[in-house]
């Protein structure tokens, strides 16, 4: 979605994998007992999304993929966009480039069009998801296709393994029923969009992060417990009220980065919340992000920039 041709020619970014984010919660010594202790996720940060605004103009919250968190592997960035003003959204994202991770789209209000170079197009609707495998290639572009009303959502951009980067294009376009809805104890909802999740198992296919992602409501006061890989890097944006995780209060707008381990307990505050989770395999590769190009090496950053720029990227 980002990477106006504005700003994506103009900012490189190197940075190397985050790998190991926090000091993670280890498996206590077992040797006493037959059963061992679950380790509870605590949070190693918190920190707020910064206002920016990209394509040709759309004010967007950027969270992850800012100057105080480039990465967070495998994620490589989540724009939250919220705007009841047309004239903070309208304007879109025309054509732009992406090659070597997948985007993420998750609308909660409004309707984007999508159109790209190898002849694919659709309509993601609130409550709808569209992941989108750029691989090795797509020119495309993301509209809004409303003149009025709220546009609210996400787009979480997730990486590719070396060996994956330049597969085949490929997209999941969901529509809102067919995400798997869970209900959590009558208090509360998670629409699980990728993973096993709360009983429930999302729609979008294997893939190499092993994601979890899931937007989730719950009433005041209320708990859930979330098992997860105990290795995945996994994060909590809260999108409204506020929750707390092993004591520390994460309020709206915020996102909290979790330590390791194999369960997360999440309160949701006296006004209840709404936040999206996500967690997924961390592949500790070098990563050289270039904009909407991100890749292993300067090198295949430069090779993107030549396919682009003779009209073969996202055309072969
Ligand atoms: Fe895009």
């Amino acid at each position: 979605m980002r990477s106006s041709r504005r700003t994506f020619l103009a900012q490189a970014t190197s940075a190397l994998a985050l790998g190991g984010i926090g000091s993670g919660c280890t498996r206590k010594d077992t040797t006493m007992t037959a059963t061992p202790e679950v380790s509870f996720r605590s949070v190693s940060q918190v920190l707020p999304g910064m206002a920016t605004s990209d394509g040709a103009g759309v004010k967007l919250t950027r969270v992850i993929g800012q100057p105080r968190l480039r990465n967070l592997d495998p994620f490589l960035m989540l724009d939250r966009f919220h705007s009841d003003d047309p004239d903070a959204y309208i304007a879109g994202f025309p054509d732009h480039p992406h090659r070597g991770f997948e985007t993420v789209t998750v609308m909660l209000d409004g309707r984007m069009r999508h159109k790209d170079s190898r002849g694919n197009h659709g309509l993601i609707h609130g409550g709808g998801i569209q992941w989108m495998t750029a691989g090795r290639g797509i020119v495309h572009s993301e509209m809004p296709e409303q003149e009025s009303g709220l546009m609210s959502g996400f787009q979480l951009w997730v990486n590719l393994p070396k060996d994956q980067k330049m597969a085949e294009p490929f997209y999941q376009d969901l529509q809102p029923e067919k995400i798997a809805v869970a209900d959590l104890d009558g208090k509360g909802k998670a629409r699980v969009v990728s993973g096993d999740l709360f009983g429930q198992k999302g729609p979008v296919r294997a893939r190499p992060s092993e994601p979890l992602l899931a937007h989730v409501a719950l009433q005041p006061g209320h708990t859930v417990e979330v098992p997860l890989p105990t290795g995945h890097t996994s994060f909590v944006f809260v999108n409204e009220g506020d929750i707390s995780i092993a004591e520390k209060k994460i309020a709206r707008a915020e996102l909290a980065i979790l330590n390791k381990g194999e369960r997360v307990k999440l309160t949701a505050g006296e006004k209840g919340a709404q936040l999206l989770f996500a967690a997924g395999k961390p592949f500790g590769e070098p990563i050289v992000q270039y904009g909407p190009f991100v890749m292993n090496t300067q090198e295949e950053i430069e090779r993107a920039f030549y396919d682009y720029k003779r009209g073969t990227l996202g055309h072969d």
